[in-house]
């Protein structure tokens, strides 16, 4: 392990340029890390905050003068090619790694490793060609596209083989899955680090609101049953042990209405719902991201207070002053120039006493 030790002083190269890149790169400066990102755009939001080349994700002679200056890479989204991160390894150590980015980046692959893992899942099944079409019984369901859905994109809600037709067309007749509807409770989620030694540990889990698919809230305590907790906690630390990552993976999950605790996706990065750990828990999800990937020992995960993190979307951010002058609330704003309806524009996390709601003046 101490040959694989990334000391303070050394640069974390980061693919992507996102609020998750911008995130890690504040919590990594802290730590007195530098930070490359690498990204297409000419000015990511990451690279406010820290040094950032652009590139294209096949453009391997960049990539190549890219992993020349840092020590160790890690990506901010998952859907960053696997030949990208295949050429960086030639060169650095990239951690996560590529193995749960060949299974986060495709639904159907996801599901099967997650139930080859021992993980419950909705029931699903492939569709990808007519006779799928006449095969699918998983009614009420959700069809999704295979790849690049998020947020509730590439998802349609169908009843029946007719609905499942339609919505196949104006999907492209791509290759998709469908999920059976699940009558859930709440959803939570599992924010679960795993060193380079193999130990783990497990944010508190979260509670997750959402909204046309795309999450506004998350509360910590979750106020679920310990049982719950417990399962969710350990569905999640064995998906990072059967991936095998040094880093972070985010997964989440559905608490049915009969108590079951099912996995849905996973995104082996920092996760939306993990950002109340900023400011009501002993180490961030972005220190903790650093502290994995460079082989330090994992940080405590207390809560220090309880706390509700609501996203700001779209034109919401516009509404700043009243966060900063609401003494509970703790608001992060990701430098994005314009706001687009369903944009993540930043997110405020309300610090609660415990017997106190969120101001909502
Ligand atoms: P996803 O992109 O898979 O994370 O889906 C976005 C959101 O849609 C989830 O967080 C749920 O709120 C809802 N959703 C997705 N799949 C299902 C399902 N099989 N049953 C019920 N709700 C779902």
């Amino acid at each position: 392990m101490a040959s694989s030790l990334i000391p303070p002083g050394s640069t974390i190269g980061i693919l992507g340029g996102g609020q998750l890149g911008r995130m890690t790169a504040l919590a990594a400066a802290r730590l007195g890390y530098r930070s490359l990102i690498y990204s297409p755009e000419s000015d990511s939001i990451a690279g406010q905050v820290s040094d950032h080349v652009q590139g294209s994700y096949d453009d391997h002679g960049a990539l190549a003068r890219f992993a020349a200056q840092v020590d160790v890479i890690t990506y901010e989204f998952e859907n960053v090619p696997e030949a990208t991160v295949a050429s960086c390894e030639q060169h650095k150590p990239v951690r996560p790694g590529r193995r749960p980015i060949h299974f986060a980046q495709h639904r159907l692959r996801e599901k099967e490793f997650f139930r080859k893992s021992g993980l419950g899942t909705a029931d699903y099944q492939p569709v990808g060609s007519e006779a799928d079409l006449a095969r699918a019984t998983a009614f009420p369901g959700i069809l999704k596209t295979c790849t690049e859905g998020y947020d509730g994109k590439g998802q349609a809600r169908v009843e029946s083989t007719a609905e499942l037709e339609a919505a196949w067309e104006r999907l492209g007749r791509r290759d998709c899955i469908l999920e059976s509807l699940v009558d859930f409770d709440c959803e939570v989620s599992a924010i679960v680090a795993r060193g380079l030694d193999g130990r783990t540990r497990c944010f508190p889990i979260g509670r997750n609101e959402h909204r046309d698919g795309i999450l506004r809230t998350t509360t910590v305590p979750s106020g679920l049953r310990p049982r719950t907790l417990a399962e969710a906690e350990r569905l999640g630390v064995q998906l990072a042990n059967s991936l095998e990552l040094a880093g972070l993976v985010a997964l989440e999950m559905f608490v049915t209405r009969d108590g079951r605790v099912l996995a849905n996706e996973m995104a082996p990065r920092p996760h939306n719902s993990g950002h109340w750990t900023i400011d009501a828990c002993a180490t961030s999800q972005f220190e903790q991201l650093v502290r994995a990937i460079c082989g330090l020992p994992l940080g405590p995960v207390d809560v220090l207070v309880p706390s509700r993190m609501e996203n700001l979307i779209g034109e919401e951010a516009n509404d700043w002053l009243r966060y900063v002058s609401d003494p509970t609330a703790r608001l992060h704003l990701y430098g994005k120039a314009t706001a687009r309806p369903g944009r993540k524009m930043g997110h405020v996390t309300y610090v609660l006493k415990s017997d106190a709601s969120p101001s909502r003046s």
